[in-house]
C-alpha cells in the first residue's frame, strides 16, 4: 500500500500575513522594514521557529541573521538564515501557497466544495483547476499532524476520547478509519487495511506518538469506545490505566437486536424502558454503578416474565458481557457518555469519501489525504442556520487562531517553519 507518507526535506517555510498584496510589495524594497514587520508578526503569533537542534538562538529570529531576497515563480520572496545553525526560513506571503501555481482565494473556494462533500472533479470544475491539483494541494496540506495543528491552537491534549472507526472502501477491498475525537474537533483520522487490534494500534499509536513528542507526561484518563474488540485492545495496549466505556446510546439502539422475533411494538417500547433506566442511572449524583448494577438485572427478570425466558436470558448475557464498560461510563462523571460528536465526524467524512474517487485506489496517499480532511472539519466555520454558526470546531472548543481567516488560519498552522 501506498500510504505512508514520503521522507521530505525539512520544510521552515513560514507563511506571513501583510494584510494585503501592496503592503508586501512596498515592503520588499526596505529591508529593515520587511525585517521588523516579519518580527512583529512572529511575536503576534508567539510560536517558535524550527532552527536545528543544536541552535542557540532558542527558536527566536535576530536582526542580525541573514536576509537574502530570491525570485521564485515571477515573484520575490525573502529568504532568513539564522545565523547560529544556519537554518533557512523561507518567508511566504500569505497570498501564495507553498509549491502551487493554485492562488488561496481559489483554494478556498475548492476547499470549502471538498468539505461540503462535492467530489474532486467537481470541485475542479467550478474552480477551473485540474482534479489532481486539489489532491495534490490536500496531499500538503495533510503532511501537518491534526495534533500539532490543534496544540498551535492553544488546544489542550485530551484527557477523555472518543475512538471508533470508519467503515470505507478501497476499489472493492474493506478499508478501515481509526477515529479519535474529542468535543468538537477530530484528532486523529488514520487509514488501516486491515480491523485487527494490531492495525489498530498502529493508527491510534500514530496520535499518542506526536501527542507525546508535544507533552511527554500526556495520559488518557478516559476512552469511550463502541464496544468492538480491536478498538478495545488497543486502547488497552496504548493507554494503560485509562478507563474504558462502552457508548450508552449504542447500547440502546443494539438492545433491539436482541429480541429478535418480538413484535416491533414490545420491541419499542423496551427500548425506551431502557433509556428510561440509563437516563434515571446517568441523572444520579451518588451510588450510580450500583443503580445501574440492580436496574439491569430487574430489567432482564421483567424481559424474561414478560416476552419470554429466552430472551430474558439471551438479555442478561448481553448485560453480562457489556456492563463493565457502562460502569466505566457513570464511575467517571468527566467521562463521555456517548459517542454522538465521533458519529457526526464520522457521517461528515463519509459524503467526501463517497463523491471522491480519487481516494479509492491502492496507490493513493491516503493518510495525508485523510489528515487534510480533519483539518478542514476542525478549521472551517459551521455554515450560517447552524448550532455555532460561523464558528468553526476549535474555537467551539475555546481554541484560539492567528487571523480571523479560517484560509489564512490554515496556511499558518500547516507552515513547517513553526514548532
Ligand atoms: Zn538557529
Amino acid at each position: 500500500m501506498g500510504h505512508a507518507a514520503k521522507p521530505r526535506r525539512h520544510n521552515r517555510t513560514i507563511t506571513v500575513d501583510f494584510r494585503d498584496e501592496a503592503t508586501y510589495f512596498a515592503l520588499l524594497g526596505t529591508t529593515k522594514a520587511f525585517v521588523e514587520f516579519v518580527l512583529a508578526f512572529l511575536l503576534s503569533l508567539g510560536f517558535q521557529l524550527t532552527h536545528k537542534a543544536s541552535c542557540s538562538e532558542g527558536g527566536s529570529l535576530t536582526r542580525h541573521s541573514h536576509y537574502v531576497r530570491i525570485r521564485l515563480g515571477g515573484l520575490t520572496i525573502w529568504r532568513i538564515q539564522c545565523t547560529a545553525c544556519k537554518a533557512v526560513f523561507t518567508v511566504l506571503p500569505h497570498f501564495v501557497l507553498r509549491y502551487r501555481r493554485m492562488r488561496p482565494d481559489v483554494a478556498r473556494q475548492a476547499l470549502i466544495a471538498t468539505h461540503g462533500g462535492l467530489s474532486l472533479e467537481w470541485c475542479a470544475v467550478i474552480c477551473n483547476i485540474s482534479p489532481m491539483a486539489l489532491y495534490r494541494l490536500l496531499c500538503a496540506l495533510g503532511q501537518h499532524s491534526v495534533v500539532i495543528v490543534l496544540t498551535r491552537c492553544g488546544l489542550p491534549l485530551p484527557t477523555y476520547i472518543l475512538a471508533d472507526e470508519k467503515h470505507s472502501r478501497c476499489l472493492t477491498d474493506k478499508v478501515y478509519l481509526p477515529t479519535i475525537v474529542s468535543g468538537r474537533v477530530i484528532w486523529h483520522l488514520g487509514y488501516s487495511d486491515s480491523k485487527s487490534a494490531a492495525a489498530f494500534t498502529a493508527s491510534y499509536g500514530d496520535f499518542q506518538r506526536v501527542a507525546l513528542q508535544i507533552e511527554p507526561a500526556y495520559r488518557v484518563r478516559g476512552a469511550l469506545t463502541d464496544g468492538f474488540d480491536s478498538t478495545t485492545q488497543s486502547m488497552r495496549t496504548l493507554f494503560p490505566g485509562a478507563r474504558l466505556g462502552y457508548c450508552l446510546r449504542h447500547a440502546l439502539n443494539k438492545l433491539p437486536s436482541k429480541l429478535m422475533g418480538v413484535s416491533a411494538p414490545v420491541r419499542k417500547s423496551l427500548r425506551s424502558q431502557f433509556h428510561t433506566l440509563l437516563h434515571r442511572c446517568r441523572q444520579r449524583t451518588s451510588l450510580r454503578v450500583v443503580a445501574l448494577g440492580q436496574r439491569l438485572r430487574h430489567f432482564a427478570d421483567s424481559i424474561a416474565t414478560t416476552v419470554g425466558a429466552d430472551h430474558g436470558e439471551r438479555v442478561r448475557h448481553w448485560f453480562q458481557d457489556k456492563k463493565a464498560g457502562w460502569y466505566t461510563v457513570l464511575a467517571d462523571p468527566r467521562m463521555p457518555a456517548s459517542s454522538t460528536l465521533l458519529d457526526q465526524a464520522n457521517n461528515a467524512m463519509d459524503r467526501k469519501l463517497f463523491a471522491m474517487k480519487g481516494f479509492h485506489h491502492p496507490g493513493g496517499s491516503q493518510a495525508a489525504f485523510l489528515t487534510a480532511l480533519a483539518h478542514l472539519y476542525n478549521l472551517i466555520p459551521y455554515q450560517r442556520r447552524a448550532l455555532n454558526a460561523g464558528q468553526c470546531g476549535v474555537e467551539v472548543e475555546g481554541g484560539v487562531f492567528p487571523t480571523t481567516d479560517w484560509m489564512l488560519n490554515l496556511q499558518i498552522l500547516t507552515s513547517g517553519g513553526f514548532r
